[in-house]
């Protein structure tokens, strides 16, 4: 038999042949203008079953080649829960078994194209994993002690709702919370809060993305970026978004797209990560210093006048900068810009240099090539810079600047604000928002928050600021994800201070060990959710669901409850807060069964399927045209395919005049703003416009007159990109009302001689935070988190070889983890990844090992909290004979333990970024080893306290927060208003 070309002599395959020959082969068809699949997809993919043959789709067994033997499948779409991406799934259930085989992409879904990262298919590992939890647990003696009893799901919830029935009827709303992780889908669990009449909704926003928010949302009056990478000519990114960014992989694979068409990728990063790895310019900044690169970088463009003059002069509110900062100026264009020139002056190369230690001539190379890019610039930051620093929030303020300045909005190749690119349909019960506001987590000290302040529950809660009756945590693990974990720790093992606790969980965690109900919830194949996000210039819808139900109605079952198709008695979220719901007020007198209740069946539960066949026959514009025509309800089409694209090359919103039906009682607000009296439209979700009337009569901001034509423009107060923030100026913060540089706490002038930077936001590109927990394949290939640190630091410090022990010393502690010596970091900073360090306490043994918990001794010594692994990930017998190949020991250390919380003053972001000294481990130090003085940790909390402006001295208008900011459940005016009393509130200054 002849061998393949690509099968050279010693057998081995010529793995760089192969992929030139496959990338030859999918150039030619490009080029062709051919696509291989074309479905929603529209791209090249290499092997695909085609939709037509999902319902019995044939492989052969690769176990039983040579023999021919058949596995027959049905292929059911869902969606990876797995991160923020919500990529497209496809479910193998084999029609045999009737169980799920594997899962790949699904090349209908028009955002991830048919392609997953290895987390994707890895949730096959999360279903069949030995250890999940399958059963309703609660605790038996005291909380934390490790000790459960199995309950039916019904003593559950008739606890719960008993508790939260009370607490609804003794007025006590702020006592219940709900704190989510990645949400993964678009309002279910907020219109769940809003029924109950609850503001309790908490996320983790602060702890991820929220500086980068921040500097969005002031200029665009939308809270994140969504960059046409395909279609650009220069790429700009402050994250790594080649392996974890946001919207990883459906954004990867068009920046490797763009790159194959010659876009330039410019990456700034401290840290070598696999994005700097394919980057044309790859710049390692001091951290907390990029800012000041984009400010020179904006500031060559304004002084070489390459900037798009006519979109800043139609679309930036100068007007408003200089009359409310420059009165001393003509009102005209022209003085503007030469007010604009001279407010970045000094903004040189060599001062960015001076800063980010990068030399002067990189950037200024790296200026040109920007200014270049005309509007195809495509920018994104996330957390990375964005959510290390004191400041951070600057950042993407400040690159949004040069995309402001290039005209690069919303442009083939530019970057689009992120709302016009998503579509969150109409449910078919809307509550109204709530009539209370919760202080727990929207404080009066941080009215421009961007989001809850999450991370500062305990120490509210030690504050006496509050207490929480019933406390839920969704997929979510506040212990281990947060910074600042033991004081958290010590506040859920408080029954004064958190009543009650309850875990929706799938896998047990460093949290659930301290709640009084874990309750098995399913994953991305066991659920349903609708999401939509904003990864190319287009709209989609996804639809998640339990594959294992869609496939048995599919062959004709009738499946009533999520739990007669999961394994154990899992569930999933939508079922269970509708019966909840139901159990707080049976006979509907609190007004809450309302929202849960058939539409079709008056009186009786709203299903699920009566829930989703609402929504998508009622409010996806062109769905249920595209269903009925393959002879489908929309429901059956969406459990069909999975997912729909509802709209693509939309372009430039901003610029499309305002239809006349909506300008009824027209008014012109003094920056142009048009504000109507005419009802909101259906289709609105094209433009949130969400700024508050300029009288009385409230009437809506509909668009903005420009040049004489009132056209849709931006939500932000003036309806245009808001160079000057009139809100920032307004609410206490007139010094960072324009885009700009704050020096970090991490900034070198703020370090002592022997402290370096500690980098800690980053993720590896196959874990997820808790969330991938329990993933065989992912574990074996990620399972340990060392330090990075460059060879001179290496051997300042007497660190003689990759693997050394270390100690890392925090403000309230230390942690001990192993060196990487490595030239991929600055020197001067040293980086951990976030993922690793999971843990179990000693003597929790109905809690399973798991493929990445280190058991572990956590005791208080008196001056605080020491932790220290007395058992290691090791082989163990179960269902799954892997458990018993396990190789790896290591699980690496849990440093956001060793972290105090750094709340930053404006956008409320939890600053990662610490100052540390790092030093050779001391005699008895093992792998693992934590050490935190929670005391210290609240010091430092207070610290931090004295650097807000709370509402009560800096709001304009007697409201706690302006009232055009996003926000979920956004209460009612009348719980808006400052409060009499309390911290922060009393009347303005
Ligand atoms: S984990 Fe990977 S496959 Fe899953 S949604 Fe995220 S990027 Fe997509």
């Amino acid at each position: 038999m002849s061998r393949p070309a690509d099968i050279p002599g010693d057998g081995r395959p010529d793995l760089a042949a192969l992929v030139e020959r496959v990338s030859a082969a999918r150039a030619a068809v490009e080029a062709r203008g051919e696509t291989f699949y074309q479905g929603a997809s529209r791209i090249y993919l290499a092997a695909f079953p085609p939709k037509e043959r999902w319902d019995d789709w044939v492989e052969l067994s690769s176990r039983a080649w040579p023999a021919r033997e058949e596995h027959h499948y049905m292929l059911v779409p869902t969606t990876c829960f797995n991160c923020e991406s919500a990529c497209g799934l496809l479910a193998y259930v084999d029609r045999g078994t009737r169980q799920v085989r594997k899962f790949e992409g699904n090349p209908e879904h028009p955002g991830s194209r048919g392609r997953n990262c290895a987390k994707g298919p890895a949730t096959l590992n999360q279903v069949t994993d030995p250890d999940r939890v399958l059963y309703p647990m609660k605790r038996a003696g005291r909380r934390g002690g490790g000790l459960w009893e199995r309950v039916t799901w019904d003593e559950a919830l008739d606890a719960i709702a008993a508790r939260l029935r009370t607490a609804l009827t003794e007025a006590r709303h702020n006592e219940i919370m709900v704190h989510l992780g990645r949400p993964s889908e678009d309002g279910y669990t907020e219109r769940v809060l809003a029924s109950w009449g609850v503001d309790g909704h908490n996320s983790h926003t602060n702890v991820c993305s929220s500086g980068g928010r921040t500097g969005f949302q002031f200029w665009m009056g939308i809270d994140r970026p969504s960059p046409d990478y395909a279609n650009a000519k220069v790429i700009y990114l402050i994250s790594a978004h080649l392996e974890a960014g946001h919207y990883f992989n459906p954004h990867a694979q068009r920046i490797t797209q763009a790159r194959g068409n010659g876009a330039k990728v410019i990456v700034l990063d401290t840290r070598l990560s696999n994005t700097a790895t394919h980057a044309d310019y790859w710049l390692s900044p001091q951290p907390g210093s990029e800012a000041a690169m984009n400010l020179a970088i904006a500031s060559y463009l304004i002084r070489t006048g390459r900037y798009d003059a006519e979109f800043v002069r139609r679309w930036w509110n100068w007007e408003q900068y200089l009359t409310g900062c420059r009165p001393d100026l003509p009102p005209t264009f022209g003085a503007f810009q030469d007010a604009l020139g001279e407010l970045y002056a000094e903004f040189t190369f060599e001062y960015a240099a001076a800063e980010s230690g990068i030399d002067a001539s990189v950037l200024a190379e790296v200026a040109e090539v920007v200014a270049g890019a005309g509007t195809r610039f495509a920018c994104h930051s996330w957390r990375s810079a964005a959510a290390g620093n004191l400041g951070g929030w600057q950042v993407s303020r400040t690159l949004f600047l040069i995309s402001a300045l290039l005209g690069a909005v919303a442009t083939e190749g530019g970057t689009f604000p992120s709302a016009w690119n998503k579509f969150v349909p109409r449910p078919i019960h809307t509550p109204p928002h709530p009539g209370v506001w919760q202080d727990l987590s929207w404080p009066l000290e941080f009215p421009l928050a961007q989001n809850e302040l999450s991370f500062l529950l305990p120490h509210f809660l030690k504050a006496g600021r509050g207490r929480l009756d019933t406390y839920f945590t969704r997929v979510y693990n506040p212990v281990w994800t947060n910074p600042d974990g033991l004081s958290w720790m010590e506040v859920l093992t408080d029954e004064e201070q958190i009543g009650c606790y309850i875990a929706l969980t799938p896998t047990w965690n460093e949290s659930a060990y301290f709640a009084d109900y874990v309750l098995p919830m399913g994953h991305g194949s066991e659920r349903h959710d609708t999401h939509s996000y904003e990864q190319y210039d287009g709209q989609w819808i996804g639809f998640r669901q339990p594959v294992l139900r869609a496939a048995r109605e599919r062959l004709g079952e009738d499946i009533t409850d999520t739990r007669q198709v999961n394994p154990g008695e899992v569930w999933e979220e939508n079922e269970w807060w509708i019966e909840l719901s139901w159990r707080i007020d049976p006979d509907g007198s609190m007004g809450i069964r309302q929202y849960h209740e058939s539409r079709a069946r008056p009186g009786s539960k709203l299903t699920v399927d009566e829930y989703y066949g609402w929504m998508f026959e009622n409010s996806v514009p062109g769905l249920p045209e595209r269903a009925a025509a393959e002879g489908l309800t929309p429901l059956a089409w969406m459990r069909r395919y999975g997912a729909f694209e509802i709209a693509s090359g939309q372009g430039g919103l901003h610029e499309r005049e305002v239809p006349e039906e909506e300008l009824r009682d027209v008014a012109i607000g003094p920056a142009g703003q048009a504000y109507t009296a005419a009802p909101v439209p259906a289709s609105t979700n094209i433009v949130p416009m969400a700024a508050p009337g300029p009288d009385s009569e409230g009437r809506r901001l509909a668009g903005v007159m420009v040049d004489g034509i009132i056209r849709r423009g931006f939500p932000t107060p003036s309806g245009r990109l808001e160079f000057w923030s009139s809100t920032l100026a307004d609410w206490g913060w007139p010094e960072h009302a324009l885009p700009g540089y704050i020096k970090s706490h991490v900034h070198p002038s703020a370090l002592a001689p022997d402290q370096m930077v500690l980098l800690s936001t980053f993720r590896l590109p196959t874990q997820i935070h808790t969330r991938s927990a329990n993933s065989k394949w992912l574990d074996e290939v990620s399972h340990t988190n060392p330090v990075w640190i460059h060879p001179t630091d290496a051997a300042r410090l007497r660190i003689a070889r990759t693997g050394d022990l270390i100690r890392v010393e925090t403000d309230i502690g230390y942690l001990v983890a192993k060196a990487w010596i490595t030239e991929g970091i600055r020197p001067g900073v040293v980086a951990c990844s976030h993922h690793m360090g999971r843990w179990k306490l000693t003597g929790h043994s109905q809690v399973s090992a798991g493929g990445m918990m280190a058991t572990v001794d956590l005791h208080h010594d008196g001056d605080g909290w020491a932790m220290h692994a007395t058992g290691r990930v090791k082989p163990y017998r179960s269902a799954d004979p892997d458990t018993a190949r396990f190789w790896w020991s290591d699980t690496g250390v849990h440093q956001n333990l060793t972290f105090p919380v750094h709340p930053d003053p404006i956008s409320g972001m939890h600053c990662w970024h610490q100052a540390v000294r790092v030093r050779p481990a001391a005699p008895g130090d093992t792998h693992g080893d934590i050490a935190v003085d929670t005391v210290r940790a609240r010091e430092v909390y207070e610290q931090w306290m004295t650097l807000t402006r709370p509402a009560g001295h800096v709001s304009p208008d007697g409201t706690r927060r302006p009232r055009w900011l996003m926000r979920p459940l956004k209460p009612s005016a009348a719980a808006s208003a400052l409060p009499a009393d309390g911290p922060g509130g009393g009347p303005a200054a």
